[in-house]
């Protein structure tokens, strides 16, 4: 899965960048320890390029001191009136959900990795020490975002499929690593789970598009939900829903 930071550039950097990684992640402050009395005094200096110490720091503000829990509830709350409201318009409704920062949380790693991308290595979670994104992945231990848990719980109690799409690749291990922690969390009884082939390039929104078309062939796709935008582009949705996520981009 290309998270965090797909770009081609990464890789033959990768070293560099994974001493960098190790440096910065020695120095990030523990969740425990954050003070969300400062939040007001961590505001950005617009009269240069945004300094990139400052936006993590906003960021853990937006994270720990609740604006990210009550943005992300209030847009599921969106998407569960409009499932109650028209989850009975067409005669074979579903729904497609993503996975990553919008089924699950990936928070721990991303804290971890303080806001960088660490696709190999290992992912021991051992403090000051980088986390590789597949060992993370196949470790399954991201958590429910409970407000999609609802609202996947919501389809369901309708009898509405439910579809997960991801970016995720579609490995053996991987597969089974996620199907774990889907069901660990408590998601259960979805229709599919669509992982990302592993010789499919370039960007998501044309990968996710064709497996929502692929969908309409059976089903009515009346409510698409996910963090990034390329989770949604592309048509095949009555309604999208996007998430916040201001902590990864995916193109
Ligand atoms: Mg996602």
């Amino acid at each position: 899965m290309l998270k965090f930071c797909p770009c081609s550039m990464a890789r033959p950097l990768g070293g560099l960048l994974w001493v960098a990684l190790l440096v910065i992640a020695a120095a990030t402050p523990s969740s425990a320890a954050w003070n969300c009395a400062d939040k007001d005094k961590h505001g950005i200096d617009l009269a240069q390029p945004l300094n990139l110490g400052q936006l993590k720091v906003q960021l853990r503000d937006y994270r720990y001191c609740g604006a990210y829990d009550a943005d992300f509830a209030a847009r599921i709350a969106e998407a569960i009136g409009y499932l109650k409201q028209h989850g009975s318009d067409e005669p074979n409704p579903a729904v497609v959900l993503d996975i990553d920062e919008t089924s699950l949380s990936n928070w721990q790693e991303i804290e971890q990795d303080d806001f960088g991308y660490i696709p190999g290595g290992p992912c021991t979670l051992d403090a000051g020490i980088g986390c590789g994104d597949a060992a993370w992945e196949l470790r399954a231990e991201a958590t429910a975002l409970e407000p999609t848990l609802e609202l996947f719980n919501v389809a369901r109690s309708m009898k509405i499929p439910v579809f997960f799409i991801t970016g995720r690749r579609d490995k053996a291990e991987l597969r089974a690593a996620t199907i774990k922690n889907l069901k660990t969390v408590g998601y259960d009884g979805w229709q599919d789970l669509i992982m990302r082939p592993l010789d499919s390039q370039g960007p998501v929104a044309p990968y996710k598009s064709a497996e929502r078309e692929k969908i309409e062939k059976t089903y009515k796709i009346i409510l698409n939900v996910g963090d990034q935008q390329s989770d949604l582009d592309g048509g095949f949705a009555k309604k999208t829903v996007r998430v916040p996520n201001p902590f990864y981009f995916i193109p």
